[in-house]
């Protein structure tokens, strides 16, 4: 079973985000709790709490379909002692809020060296930071996405992913997301079913399928190995249609939110339309 959405807007509160979900044929979402260009949000509100919860279970949204999407500010392996003790205090709120919506995952970027600080010390601050939140919290994953490396940006290679992982404490609490457009960006070919196939072994002998919690569905406006991050609609990027269509059909990847970051909302109705007829073609 595939559960396939978009990242919904949650504009005029959280509770508006299943119903976004909903009418754009949506089986899974993504939405951030609060405003990802900020550091600091005012506490949920009860009412509104309770209205996520009603609407999430009217429309169909169990935690496993719900990939909800931290600020942009957080740099969980700063160099700066300051800002990543102020990245970390607003990862824990994150997680905090999830956990009073009833969200199990938490999609994160791993974090930026800024050029400061080795690669591999940046990667142990990010899974120090990751234990220290999950010491302080119960229920939610911390579900790590892939980059496309672009500026001073970590978590583009399986690799890198996986040395994260090996010095995170609780391993059932942390996974990894992959948004194809970033894979594709940071040299991992996913234009034909040979290229695809390549690339998820890697990932499996890396990585391991029995961390992927979710996957970013997206086109490359950016070229093959360009590390720049630039999202297209299905089949009108440099990544084209085959390697959704692998995806739809790969049952390694079932049961896990699938979500399109796709840059034309206006798109998405049509967009998980076709994805599910390919799952449908297997
Ligand atoms: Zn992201
Ligand atoms: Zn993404």
């Amino acid at each position: 079973m595939k559960y396939i959405g978009a990242h919904v807007s949650a504009a005029g509160g959280v509770d508006n985000s299943p119903i976004n979900a909903y009418q754009i044929g949506a089986t899974a979402f993504a939405l951030f709790t609060k405003n990802q260009r900020q550091w600091h949000a005012k506490p949920l509100e009860t009412a509104v709490i309770d209205r996520f919860k009603k609407r999430c279970e009217q429309y169909g949204f169990t935690s496993k379909q719900i990939l909800p999407h931290d600020s942009y500010l957080i740099n969980l392996g700063s160099p700066d002692d300051e800002l990543l003790a102020k990245s970390r205090a607003a990862f824990l709120d994150e997680f905090k809020r999830c956990e009073l919506l009833g969200l199990t995952l938490l999609n994160f970027h791993p974090g930026s060296d800024l050029k400061e600080i080795s690669l591999d010390k940046c990667l142990t601050r990010i899974a120090e930071s990751i234990n220290i939140t999950l010491d302080k919290t119960k229920n939610v994953v911390a579900v790590i996405e892939n980059t496309a490396g672009q500026g001073s940006n970590l978590g583009y290679t399986f690799e890198q992913l996986a040395t994260i992982i090996d010095q995170v404490e609780d391993k059932h609490r942390v996974g990894v997301c992959i948004d194809t457009c970033h894979a594709f960006a940071a040299g991992y070919d996913l234009r034909t079913e040979k290229a695809y196939h390549e690339t998820f072994t890697e990932f499996e002998k890396v990585v391991g399928f029995n961390y992927l919690r979710g996957m970013h569905l997206n086109d490359s406006k950016s070229e093959f190995a360009s590390h720049v991050d630039r999202h297209a609609p299905i089949g009108k990027g440099n990544i084209g249609k085959v390697a959704f269509e692998c995806v739809m059909r790969d049952p390694r990847i079932d049961n896990i939110p699938l979500i399109l970051e796709t840059p034309e909302p206006e798109l998405w109705p049509q967009e998980i339309i076709w994805l599910k007829e390919q799952e449908k073609k297997k």
